[in-house]
């Protein structure tokens, strides 16, 4: 055999090798650690008012996971919601994200719900997962905040506080966003660690709109050992698919997960 066809084959039988473990050439592997990928849960069952934005919102998870290191598994009524979300369901999952979801949601253990939430679990929520619950303390205890009211969709001209937090680090100094912008029942600064805030009311219509006012809209906390993420961005369609807000979530999703 020459050193040419010894080459040659030798090439070959590296295609074929990486044929067989799923390696293109040109395609990096995300974790080349292996392991498997961690599932993320999307939760969009609403039993209150339903966004119009909720495909796009799924539809942004799931890429974000398809281009990094996750996958998702949607939960999006009530009969998903008494089939994923049991104690035995939550085993299966690493993170759950609350997407505009509204209303009793119908989890059909909540005890065994917020213990998996405490003892090392992930949770993530977007906009309306604070209108979510409103007759479940625990659950509001656990997200940090709970939608009280909202007025016209306006612009915000956010203060990133936290410049260096992995949902945040991306954003710069200030982000303008036009959303629908939530107001909560109580000023939560001291109980969570605020990562975007406003200084003053958008110009939504509301009583005080524009005055000077603290209003943290997305934050970080504990819960037992685990990881709570909110942000109160995510009502309009083009949020969800504008690249700061992607960021802003993969951030989030890295950080609950300690990825
Ligand atoms: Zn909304």
């Amino acid at each position: 055999m020459s050193l040419r066809v010894g080459l040659k084959i030798r090439l070959v039988a590296l295609a074929a090798l990486m044929v067989a473990s799923g390696i293109g050439c040109g395609e990096s592997v995300t974790k080349p650690s292996g392991g498997p990928r961690p599932v993320v849960l999307v939760v969009t069952h609403t039993t209150g008012f339903r966004h119009s934005s909720i495909p796009t919102a799924e539809s942004t998870i799931a890429e974000l996971g398809r281009t990094s290191f996750f996958d998702v598994t949607f939960c999006r009524d009530a009969a998903d919601v008494a089939r994923l979300m049991t104690a035995d369901g939550l085993k299966q999952v690493h993170a759950v994200f609350f997407a505009n979801t509204t209303g009793d949601l119908g989890i059909p253990d909540l005890d065994a719900f917020f213990a998996w939430v405490q003892a090392n679990g992930a949770v993530l929520g977007a906009h309306s997962a604070s209108d979510t619950y409103h007759n479940e303390p625990r659950y509001i205890d656990m997200l940090g905040g709970e939608f009280q009211t909202h007025g016209n969709q306006a612009q915000a001209d956010i203060d990133v506080e936290n410049r260096t937090h992995p949902a945040t680090s991306s954003l710069g100094s200030r982000w303008l966003v036009f959303d629908e912008i939530y107001h909560f029942t109580s000023n939560n600064r001291g109980r969570v660690d605020t990562l975007l805030a406003l200084d003053r009311q958008p110009a939504d219509g509301l009583p005080g709109e524009s005055q000077p006012k603290d209003m943290p809209i997305s934050w970080t906390k504990s819960y037992g050992t685990g990881r709570v993420f909110y942000t109160a961005l995510g009502h309009r369609e083009d949020v969800w698919e504008s690249a700061r807000f992607r960021q802003h979530l993969l951030g989030a999703i890295t950080w609950v997960l300690r990825r």
